[in-house]
């Protein structure tokens, strides 16, 4: 069988060559970094339980609406995505204070904003991706003026989507970071939600306890981070209880 190739490799995915022109392989690993990879672990299971639940969250994004590369998912670990130009911006969304803004602001952790408030990150490692202003992505050409009307009405459709989607299941929504990519149909372009949408990227706090159900588990130390994916994944029914911690199959003589 012919090696595919390998397009990119990330922190917590690699990109193959698709099957089709146009198509990319997203594979998701079980690395975990944090902190601009200063902290990295391998969380057994957590890279079956994103993919799942990027599958999840974008297929319900397609059904309402709202564009996505996602095309379909192959395996445990794989998914069939349609190839874009990835804008270099993270595209931030808060309901609540949390994490840097907090740090920031001086805002504590937890408290409601006025409205959503939707930032930007320059994505560069080697610079830690910093928080950038639209005056920044005009004058460096990242995007234009009318891709950031509609990567704000994309990003504040999407906060809706997850917002609704886990208050449903008793879990705040506090923000999460999405990645937009352009493709190009025909003579038009449009913009899609690209990337992926997971607990990695989210923050996720259950609305009794405050129990932390994100990758700030693993930022902070505060437990084991497969059990809390499997836990949103359980209550939002995407997958059994047992599926990532599945014995392994016993040779039998
Ligand atoms: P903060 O700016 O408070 O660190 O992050 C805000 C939100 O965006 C959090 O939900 C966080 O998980 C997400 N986020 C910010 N930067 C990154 C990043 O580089 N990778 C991932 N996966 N998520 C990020």
């Amino acid at each position: 069988m012919a090696r595919r190739k390998k397009i990119y490799e990330g922190k917590a995915k690699i990109l193959y060559e698709g099957p089709e022109p146009g198509t990319i392989v997203q594979y998701f690993k079980d690395d975990a970094t944090a902190f601009n990879a200063q902290k990295k672990d391998v969380i057994e299971g957590k890279g079956v339980l994103n993919n799942r639940l990027s599958e999840f969250f974008m297929t319900g994004l397609n059904t309402i609406g709202v564009p996505t590369h996602f095309i379909k998912r192959l395996n445990m670990r794989e998914q069939l995505v349609r190839a874009a130009e990835i804008i270099p911006l993270e595209i931030i969304v808060r309901n609540f204070a949390a994490g840097s803004l907090s740090k920031r602001l001086g805002i504590e952790e937890g408290t409601p904003l006025p409205r959503p408030i939707v930032e930007y990150c320059y994505k560069d490692d080697k610079l830690g991706d910093p928080l950038v202003t639209e005056e920044h992505i005009a004058a460096f050409g990242w995007a234009s003026q009318q891709d950031m009307d509609d990567i704000v009405a994309l990003a504040l459709r999407v906060n809706d989507y997850l917002s609704g989607l886990m208050y449903g299941v008793g879990i705040r929504l506090v923000d999460f970071k999405i990645e937009i990519g352009r493709v190009y149909d025909g003579d038009f372009q449009r913009l899609i939600v690209a990337d992926e949408i997971s607990p990695d990227s989210m923050r996720l706090w259950d609305m009794e306890s405050g129990q932390k159900l994100d990758k700030d588990v693993f930022r902070q130390d505060l437990g084991n981070l497969t059990d809390a994916y499997t836990e949103v994944a359980r209550r939002l029914g995407v997958m059994p209880k047992t599926a990532t911690h599945a014995p392994k199959p016993k040779l039998i003589n």
